[in-house]
Formats: structure tokens, sequence, C-alpha cells
């Protein structure tokens, strides 16, 4: 089939990319051009481990090719995806759909014949029917269907994501874009992933449900290791204790700085929206949105009680400023309001990232950036482990003792065992134990 992709990030090239590696012939379209000509050159403008073979192979089959032309490529598409961002709108958190309304109103001046237009992009309910009045004024004659396809992908594992799906859900009520639907996602199907039809609506919110679920998850565990630590518990047993209750489940429930990253925090504030517009508050959301920004900057407070409650003038080493291991995102990283409370407070900051420091050169300034742990961690105060990338889980504790100018770990991943840490002569601090 031939597909057209509107929006080439995490998200729209990664499904560009697995859509072509099942065998359709997809179009990625971007209107930044120096993403595009990278692509053409065979460079990611991303980190998401797998992409560069995936991208590189499928376009040398001749399956996958990139333009900034937007009408060039939705030819002959039988399904236009958009992909394009929602972020949080200045000043309300409502989602900003402007992109969205765009990429609709370029689509519409450019279809022919039957196509289905898939929005991908997270998006609040009832903006498939705004999408389909902005279709219908811009171009009157068009025969096209608008249907809701949320993306359930993580960045890190986006690719085996994708093609390993939980499930497929598929918003529409018209049978030829059902048609159109069944036979994109064949490939899937045949590996028994499920596929979901519902209402348009249905799956918009279902979209926004999921991350708020998810989102309400880990600040429930966050709570629950601040109760430890007040009581004396340990987050990690009373995680497993109720994790391995079929009903609850093990997932999420890693106690840490609070959640981050480019959906959960604006999906979150985007539902309260909604929902207050609606008239049907959602108020467990309103909560958990609220305590996780609460969090971040009380993880700042948490560094600067090991570094003696004062950092003034002292180095503190930060280990991982991405909000998750294995992507370069920078959005939302709970390292950033970290960072900017231990500044204000006076500290100066030694950091390294594996893959982020690009992007968080971008939000982070006054930052000395380092090209490896050791870098970081030589001769600084206090270290503080914000991203669990798997280069920081081994590191040798007796180097960090011997190289930092007072042995000090806030682990905010719980990667360390206290124990061991205390056995090397290490202080420590750690989430909920
Ligand atoms: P992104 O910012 O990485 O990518 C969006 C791209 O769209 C950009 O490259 C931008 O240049 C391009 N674009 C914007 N308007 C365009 C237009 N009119 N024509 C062509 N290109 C245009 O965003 P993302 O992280 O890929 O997220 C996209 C959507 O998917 C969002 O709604 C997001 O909430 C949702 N989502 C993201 C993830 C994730 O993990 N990143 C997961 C699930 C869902």
């Amino acid at each position: 089939m031939r597909v057209a992709m509107i929006g080439s990030g995490y998200v729209g090239l990664v499904s560009g990319a697995c859509f072509a590696d099942f065998g359709h012939d997809v179009v990625c379209v971007d209107k930044d051009p120096s993403k595009i000509e990278r692509l053409n050159n065979g460079i990611m403008p991303i980190y998401e481990p797998g992409l560069e073979q995936l991208v590189t192979g499928n376009a040398r089959a001749g399956r996958l090719t990139f333009t900034t032309d937007l009408a060039e490529g939705i030819k002959g598409a039988e399904a236009v995806f958009i992909a394009v961002g929602t972020p949080s709108r200045r000043g309300d958190g409502h989602a900003d759909l402007s992109y969205v309304h765009a990429a609709a109103k370029e689509i519409a001046e450019a279809l022919e014949g039957y196509t289905v237009i898939v929005n991908k992009s997270t998006v609040p309910v009832g903006t498939g029917d705004e999408v389909e009045r902005i279709i219908r004024e811009a171009n009157p004659q068009a025969d096209f269907a608008v249907v809701s396809n949320p993306e359930f992908l993580r960045e890190g594992a986006a690719i085996g994501d994708f093609k390993r799906p939980d499930r497929i859900v598929i918003g529409t009520q018209d049978d030829r874009a059902k048609a159109v639907m069944t036979e994109l996602y064949r490939p899937l199907f045949l590996n028994q992933s499920p596929l979901l039809f519902m209402g348009r609506r249905s799956a918009e919110i279902t979209k926004y449900a999921a991350n708020a679920f998810l989102a309400t998850k880990i600040t429930f565990i966050n709570e629950m290791a601040d109760l430890c630590e007040a009581v004396g518990g340990n987050v990690q047993d009373v995680a497993r204790g109720i994790g391995l209750d079929n009903r609850i489940g093990g997932k999420f429930l890693n106690a840490g700085p609070g959640y981050g990253g480019s959906c959960f925090p604006k999906d979150t504030l985007a539902l309260v929206k909604t929902a207050q517009d609606a008239g049907s508050p959602v108020r467990i959301v309103e909560t958990v949105a609220a305590v996780n920004e609460d969090r971040k900057r009380a993880m700042a407070q948490k560094v600067i009680a090991l570094a003696g409650g004062d950092v003034r003038g002292k180095v503190v080493a930060i280990l991982g400023l991405t909000f998750k291991p294995n992507t370069d995102d920078m959005r939302d990283s709970p390292a950033i309001p970290i960072i900017e409370v231990l500044q204000a407070a006076g500290a100066i900051i030694r950091a390294h990232d594996p893959e982020g420091e690009t992007q968080a050169r971008l939000v982070l300034t006054n930052v000395e950036y380092c090209a490896n742990p050791w870098d970081a961690l030589t001769d600084a105060d206090v270290a503080a482990l914000v991203t669990e990338w798997d280069a920081f889980r081994a590191l040798d504790l007796d180097r960090i003792k011997a190289v930092m100018k007072t042995p000090a770990m806030a682990d905010l991943r719980n990667v360390y065992r206290p124990e061991e840490m205390a056995r090397r002569g290490i202080t420590y601090v750690g989430i909920g134990r």
C-alpha cells in the first residue's frame, strides 16, 4: 500500500520505517528541511536503538523516501498519517493543535481519490471531527475518512513496540476506512496483535486514559516511596509485594524522580483541561500532575541535603539527563528542574549523558558537559544518578570513592544497593529505602 507520514519525528519516523519494513511503500514528510536532508543522507535526526539500520535498509530497498513537499508526498497514498507534535499550549496546558490543523489543511488541498487520513498524533477528543471539518471546508469535493489511530510506542523501545504492540486502537465507523486500516496493519494482525475497532472519540480518549493511568501508577509508587522513607520501609519490597498481584501488575512501579518526557506531562495536563471544559473533571489526574511537578523539585532538595544542606560553590555530578535511557529526548526531563534548582542554590553542575548532550545543550545552560561519567565525578562533592542508562549500572564503586572529593551519591533510580554503597564508604541515599 502507499502510505504518507506527515511529521518525521520520534513517532512518524519510527512508524514510517516500520510500515516500510512490512512491505508498504512509505513517504515520510517533514517541514524541517534539515531533518529531511539528514534522512536522505542516511543520518538519523534522533537517537533510537535500531532505527538507523531500519531506515537505511528500507530506503535502500526503495520502500522509504523522504521529502519536504507534502503535496508530492501524499500523491497516490491510500493512507495519510498525521504524526506532528501536539505540545502543551503555552499558558493554559491545553494541547496545541496548530500543527495538526495546519497539516490537515495542507493535506486537504492535495487530496486525490479516496484517502484515509489517520490521526496518529495524541489529540484531545473531538479533534477528528475538527480535522474532518477543516478538510471538508478546504476541499469540498474530497473523498476521505478521518480515523483515530493513537500510538502507544515508548521511546527507547519504539521499534519493538510498534512491531509487537499490545493492541492497535482504530477509531472509525467508516467501512472503507476499516478495510484500509486492516490491510495496513495486516502484518501485525498475523502476529496476533489485537486490532481494536471503536468510535473515533473513544480512540482519542483511550490514548489519554492510558497515559494518565500510567502516570498515576508512577506517582502512586513515588508517594509510597516517600512514606517508606518517613516510616522505615523499602519501596522496592512494597512494589514487588503489590506488583505480583495480577490485578495490579509489576510494571511502572519503579519509584524515581517523577515522570517526564514528551508525553506524560503534557498529556495529563491536556486531559485535565479537556475534562474541566466538559464539566467532568478528572480529579485524580489533576492531583497526579501536581504531585509529580512538586516531586522533581523535591529531588533537588534530596541532593542538597546529601551535600550537608548547602551546595553553594560545590560541584554536583549529574549522571543522566534524558527523561529515560535509550533516547536523546530531553522534553520535560526531570533533570531540567533538578539542575535548575541546584543551580539556583549555587551548585556547579557537571553532567554526562550517553546520548542526550546535544538536546540538553538547547535547554540547560551553565552546565559543564563531560564526555564520560568519570570526568563528571572526579573531584565532585556529590553525585546524582538521574537516568538509569546501562552505562551507569555497574560503575566501579571503588573508583567513585577514589575520584570524588567527598564520595556521596543520590541515586534517584535505585540502581545501587544501600548496603554495598555503605561497604565501599560512599554516603548514599536512594528513593524510598
Ligand atoms: P516530534 O516533535 O518528534 O515530531 C513531529 C514532527 O512533525 C517534527 O519533525 C515537525 O517538524 C513535523 N511537522 C510539524 N508540522 C508539520 C507539517 N505541517 N508538515 C510536515 N511536518 C510537520 O514529535 P513526536 O514525539 O514524534 O510526537 C508526535 C505525536 O505523537 C505527538 O502528538 C505525541 O504526543 C504523539 N506520541 C509521541 C510518542 C513519543 O514517544 N514521542 C509516543 C506516542 C505518541
